[in-house]
């Protein structure tokens, strides 16, 4: 809050955050990825294949993975779907991973969530070649990622650090807080957090005291599911706030931050949409092209 004398009139203006566009962002690098495809096809011959395997008919999976494919044709990645009926065995989803793990045309697979109760995730993700790996959840990403090796980083967390980072402001010293500890965001994020040197408090569902941990916190990850829960009472003056929540209320994308509130206690703040969600497929274009050029 910034105090303003004019006078003898006082007036109190409340300062609002700076906007992280993560639509703005994920375009510019979508640019940047266009021209390393267009070097890679002139220098070596060959252009980024993706390919995802689809089961069933889930109506948010058939919208992710036709967002996927256009951003996919839009930069010059081959993306190729695998549309497969929901009453497939595993054995037979198996297969189709092993045929795709030794297709030269192919350097990324994905395997789109959730599958069909009949059918074991962790199997299915084992399955795929870690060097194809680009939605970065395999086993041995994962154990990389913990044990600071070179590999492939899981989509939305990588997502999340690039736009702390295009604040501007320095990781390193700060107390991050990351609210959520799910395997594909809480988790692996609140490590690449450490990586780059924050001190990392982890909070969850059974976490006590969660509004006065949050209330300390340099920088805070919401990725809860539980919209509009953490208002301006959660936020300490002038931290940046990556709010990854998407539930669809009423028709509408809600983040789990009350924005109108945070907005005016924050230095810096992701909305919802238009934050972290753009950022997510960006990512996976971006490992989509490491993994063709070989650098897993
Ligand atoms: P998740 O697997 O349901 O995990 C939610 C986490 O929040 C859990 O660790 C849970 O704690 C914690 N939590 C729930 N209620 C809490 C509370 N009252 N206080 C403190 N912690 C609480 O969800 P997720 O997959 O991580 O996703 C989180 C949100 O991000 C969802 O809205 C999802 O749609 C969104 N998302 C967005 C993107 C994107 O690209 N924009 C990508 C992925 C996810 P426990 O572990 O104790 O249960």
């Amino acid at each position: 809050m910034l105090v303003v004398t004019t006078g003898l009139l006082k007036e109190v203006v409340k300062l609002a955050a700076k906007i992280i566009d993560g639509k703005a962002i994920a375009n510019k690098i979508r640019i940047s990825l266009k021209e390393d495809i267009e070097r890679l096809s002139r220098e070596r011959g060959f252009v980024p294949g993706l390919a995802v395997i689809l089961v069933g008919k889930d109506p948010a999976s058939q919208i992710y993975v036709r967002n996927k494919e256009k951003a996919c044709k839009e930069i010059g990645i081959e993306s190729r779907v695998i549309y497969m009926d929901e009453n497939v065995s595993q054995d037979v989803l198996l297969q189709e991973i092993d045929k795709l793990n030794n297709d030269k045309d192919i350097h990324g697979i994905l395997v789109q969530l959730p599958l069909p109760n009949h059918i074991d995730p962790e199997a299915v993700i084992s399955a795929i070649d870690p060097k194809k790996d680009v939605d970065g959840f395999h086993p041995l990403t994962t154990g990389k990622l913990f044990v600071g090796q070179k590999g492939f980083e899981p989509c939305t967390p990588k997502g999340i650090i690039t736009l702390i980072k295009e604040t501007g402001q320095d990781i390193a010293g700060k107390h991050a807080v990351v609210i959520g500890r799910s395997n594909i965001v809480g988790k692996p994020v609140s490590i690449m957090l450490l990586r780059e040197n924050a001190t990392v408090t982890i909070c969850h569902s059974k976490t006590k005291n969660l509004k006065e941990i949050a209330k300390n916190a340099d920088i805070l990850v919401v990725a809860m599911g539980r919209p509009e829960s953490i208002d301006d009472e959660y936020i300490k003056d002038g931290a940046i706030v990556i709010d990854v929540g998407t539930t669809r209320v009423d028709g509408k994308l809600k983040g789990d931050v009350v924005f109108d509130k945070a907005v005016h206690k924050a230095g810096w703040i992701t909305p919802v949409p238009g934050g972290v969600g753009p950022m997510t497929i960006t990512m996976l274009l971006e490992n989509t092209v490491q993994a063709a050029y070989g650098n897993e």
